[in-house]
Parts: C-alpha cells; sequence; structure tokens
C-alpha cells in the first residue's frame, strides 16, 4: 500500500494550478508526530508532500518517524529551501526528493509564482546530489504553457543525473481548484508522445514503465477512461494535514477517518472506509495521478511487478523503438474522441500579492463543490 501524507497546507509557492498556498493551515493544528508514529510499518510508497513540508520546523523527526514505516520515503517539496532538506538527506541518502519545476527557467517561475525559482531548485537539487541523495529528481505539472518544454526538462534532468516525474493538470480538493482546464487537448496529447519515445529509447527499465504512465497522462488530457481501474483505498491512502484520512486527493465524498481520534486498523475496518472503496469501484473521474497510477500498474499477486497490461505494452514498444520504428499511438489513442471542458484562463500569480486566508480545523473544508476529471 501506498500512502501520502500531507503534512502543511502551508507553501511558499504560488502556483496558477494549485491553491494550497491560498488555504494554509495553522501549524499547531498541523498532523502531530505522535499521531504520525500509529502508523504502522509496511508500507511500499511513502510521500511527505504539501503544501511545502520544508515549512514544518519538525520535518527531520517527521523523517525521522515514517522513514521506517517504508520501502521507499519520498519528500516531495517545491524546492525553494534545499538546505533544510541537506541534514535529512546526510541522514537518510536514500530519501526519494522531488522539486516541483515546470519547464525552462521563464516558464517555471511564471506557473510557479516563484521569483527565482528555477534557480533556487537547480542549485538545491546539486547541493543535495553533494550531500550523498541517491534519488533525486524533477516533478512537472504537464499544461498547456510548458509542454514545450517537457522532453527539454527531461533532457536536462538526465544530464544532471537526476529524474523526471511527471503529472498533469487535474481538479481535486488537495489543491482547492475545480477549474483546470486544459487549452487544447489535442496539441498537448500530442506532446506528451515526444517524451514517451524518448523514455523508451533509454536503457532503464524505471523509464519504460514511466513511459507507460504518461500514455495515461495522454488519455487524462483528451478527457478519456483510465488505462487501468483505480484501487485507491485498498491500495492508496491520502492523510490531510487535519489528520483526516481519505481513499484520495480528488473527490470530497471518499473519507476514511481520522488517525488522531482512531488506530489505522479501525480506520482501514470502517464502514465509513467501506462505503468509500464501494464509491471508489463506481468512479468515473479519470484522473491518473502517479499515485493512483502507479499502484494501479502493479501485480495483485506479486506487488513488485507490473500487471501484464503495462508490461506487454512496454515489451512491445520497447521493441519497436529499439528497431527505429514509430509508436503507433493511434493505436492505443482514439484521438478522435475528445471531452470538451470550457476554457477558464489560469494567471500567473508572480507578480501579484494575494492575501491567503488561514484554514482552521473548525472550519468547513473542501467546499469547492464537484470535481470532474473528464
Ligand atoms: S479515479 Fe476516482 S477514486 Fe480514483 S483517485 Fe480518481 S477520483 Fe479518486
Amino acid at each position: 500500500m501506498d500512502l501520502t501524507v500531507v503534512s502543511t497546507y502551508r507553501c511558499n509557492s504560488k502556483c496558477q494550478m494549485c491553491y494550497i498556498w491560498q488555504n494554509p493551515t495553522d501549524p499547531k493544528e498541523e498532523v502531530s508526530i505522535e499521531t504520525l508514529s500509529k502508523l504502522p510499518g509496511g508500507f511500499d510508497n511513502l510521500n511527505v508532500s504539501g503544501g511545502e513540508p520544508t515549512l514544518r520546523k519538525d520535518l527531520m523527526e517527521v523523517i525521522d518517524v515514517l522513514y521506517p514505516k517504508a520501502k521507499i520515503t519520498e519528500i516531495s517539496s517545491n524546492g525553494l529551501h534545499p538546505e533544510r532538506l541537506v541534514p535529512i538527506i546526510k541522514k537518510y541518502p536514500k530519501l526519494k526528493v522531488r522539486f516541483s519545476l515546470e519547464g525552462r527557467e521563464i516558464n517555471s517561475n511564471r506557473i510557479r509564482g516563484e521569483k527565482d525559482g528555477f534557480q533556487t531548485k537547480v542549485k538545491g537539487l546539486q547541493m543535495l546530489k553533494d550531500a550523498g541523495g541517491q534519488d533525486l529528481g524533477f516533478a512537472l505539472t504537464i499544461q498547456d504553457e510548458n509542454v514545450d518544454d517537457l522532453v527539454w526538462l527531461y533532457e536536462f534532468a538526465r544530464d544532471m543525473g537526476v529524474e523526471l516525474a511527471t503529472s498533469t493538470l487535474h481538479n481535486a480538493w488537495q489543491f482547492h481548484k475545480n477549474d483546470n482546464y486544459f487549452y487544447d487537448r489535442v496539441s498537448v496529447a500530442r506532446k506528451v508522445e515526444g517524451l514517451i519515445t524518448a523514455m523508451l529509447k533509454t536503457n532503464n527499465v524505471k523509464n519504460w514503465f514511466r513511459a507507460y504512465l504518461n500514455l495515461g497522462l495522454i488519455k487524462k488530457i483528451l478527457g478519456q477512461d483510465r488505462l487501468i481501474k483505480c484501487t485507491a483505498g485498498s491500495d492508496f491512502i491520502f492523510i490531510d494535514p487535519w489528520s483526516d484520512v481519505w481513499a484520495c486527493n480528488v473527490r470530497t465524498d471518499l473519507p476514511m477517518g481520522n488517525l488522531a481520534k482512531q488506530s489505522w486498523q479501525e480506520i482501514l475496518d470502517s464502514d465509513v472506509a467501506r462505503k468509500s472503496r464501494e464509491k471508489v469501484a463506481q468512479c468515473r473521474q479519470n484522473c491518473w495521478m502517479v499515485t493512483t497510477a502507479r499502484t494501479a500498474m502493479r501485480s495483485n499477486i506479486i506487488p513488485m511487478f507490473p500487471k501484464l497490461q503495462p508490461l506487454f505494452w512496454v515489451l512491445e514498444n520497447k521493441i519497436k523503438t529499439t528497431l527505429g520504428m514509430d509508436i503507433a499511438f493511434d493505436r492505443y489513442i482514439d484521438y478522435g474522441n475528445v471531452g470538451t471542458s470550457p476554457r477558464v484562463e489560469r494567471t500567473s500569480f508572480l507578480n501579484q500579492t494575494f492575501k491567503a486566508k488561514l484554514q482552521k480545523a473548525a472550519d468547513p473544508h473542501y467546499v469547492q463543490g464537484e470535481f470532474f476529471n473528464r
């Protein structure tokens, strides 16, 4: 099972596609070390995210508690305070760290509302490499504004000796945003094909399966059904900063419990959790985030291996790229079946001031209404 711990909703970026930064939590109310200690061991991937986790003064203690509980522990950071991660990396060199970067310098800074963000992250990741970090990389959210930088960033990361993870625009309660729509779905999707081909041309098995993850992103971008059914609530669980436990980070109607008030086992066995899993089985959203996509790709019998569907796709297309043949994307993707959506402009907050509104535990949360990811 994979787990994401959203350690805080405080954030020092001002992204145009995620409004967590407009809705910060009160540090006094954020999930405590004591609460996190209640989690059992044995998770596959455990992601500490935010908001921006480096804004938590006790991040080292958070990692001290969580690191032994998972095969892979990851920090998803905006990378604006790399120096705060150096002592953590020195203690845990195998810790996975991903810095959000949205393409070339001007583009990335504009999309993320970060003055000098690009330079800080690039130097910062190198700083973590020098400190002994072994699993470092960037993470990019594919959107109309940066899709032309996609292959460039992939090659930039490869030249630095680090990874590139990709996701794409989603509407989700986690982002406090329900109006992220592509301006030109087909154009964006076609450009992702270039990244898939580049990944399959490498000799890195992980990249081949990342290529399949990106195939799923194309379907998401076009508004089509997921490649593989979602298993949220069973193979993937999400804890928000108020210790509330959710089956996923998209729908607001999939609660499972609260880790501060219940034990982990009580939460998993609860009626609330069972009802949420039933809804997941019927879910018609086609979101495809790395968390739920990665878990869905795993074999039910031997979780360290992929399901047959991604395995055969990877084998077939790895052979094709090795032989210099083109991948027939239209065999896998129906470009004649493209969802319609309103055009809602995204605005850069780079040069804007905006007063964030503190969200208290007693306030009503996630009131953005229904979410559509089609
Ligand atoms: S497919 Fe449904 S249940 Fe799965 S992550 Fe998306 S919204 Fe949640």
